[in-house]
């Protein structure tokens, strides 16, 4: 299972799935990308090898400059196209590994205030949090870390919004999440291995942390709100 993001000025579909081979040796039974299509989220998703979602691009590309990938290994919910990652609401789309422990309660709050869950996943309990919070005016990074406090369970999340050409969310408590500098471009990735054909200026991020990139620059916010700087882990090569 593997998280994967880029906010880039060129098409990043290609790299998104080469990323997810990377992270293939960590075992996973579905995948899926999400990217910006003239501003509108825009998904593919497949069942089993990264082979089926490469068909499924080919016979329908996606051309945006934002996006984020996924390989799920399921833990709530079949291993089935409708589980697969990434999950969206009619504002944002997201990916996550790990576990939300917390998910049943979520889910029945969230479905008393009106929100309309398409599947089993712990995972679209989130998507619906953070978009609750922006249908109460908040902006995407502040709806994220009003939502963040209220997960119990391990993860590492990335988030794409709708209408946000320049801006990727990524989060992690429990699960591993690295942030990588490129020339205008940024890289949201489970580890360096997945970013390094992309970059070697490689920063982990730590346990609570949240990081925004956008195209020039990106921000790491500790579990507290406070802003911090990682440091940087060169790699040794690049793979
Ligand atoms: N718990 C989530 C799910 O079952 C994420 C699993 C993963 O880490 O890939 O969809």
């Amino acid at each position: 299972c593997g998280i994967i993001g880029i906010v880039s000025h060129e098409p990043v579909a290609g790299r998104l799935v080469d990323a997810l081979k990377r992270l293939e040796y960590r075992g996973y039974d579905s995948a899926g990308v999400a990217t910006l299509e003239d501003g509108v989220l825009t998904r593919r998703r497949a069942e089993g090898k990264l082979v089926n979602l490469q068909r499924r691009l080919e016979g329908d590309p996606l051309s945006g400059t934002i996006g984020i990938g996924h390989t799920r290994w399921a833990t709530h919910g079949a291993a089935t196209e409708a589980n697969a990652h990434p999950h969206m609401t009619g504002k944002l789309a997201i990916v996550h590994n790990g576990i939300i422990e917390n998910y049943r309660e979520l889910r029945a709050e969230l479905e008393a205030d009106g929100a309309v869950f398409e599947s089993q996943t712990d995972t679209e309990t989130v998507a619906h949090l953070v978009t609750r919070e922006q249908k109460r005016g908040l902006a995407p990074k502040e709806a994220v870390q009003a939502v963040l406090g209220r997960l119990e369970g391990a993860f590492s999340l990335g988030f794409l919004f709708d209408g946000e050409e320049s801006l990727l969310i990524g989060a992690r408590r429990g699960s591993p999440l690295a942030v990588g500098e490129g020339e205008g471009e940024m890289f949201l990735g489970s580890d360096a291995i997945a970013l390094s054909p992309f970059t070697d200026t490689v920063r982990y991020l730590e346990e609570g942390d949240m990081a925004v990139l956008r195209h020039a620059t990106i921000e790491i916010f500790d579990e507290h709100g406070n802003p911090v700087i990682r440091p940087i882990r060169r790699s040794t090569g690049k793979a």
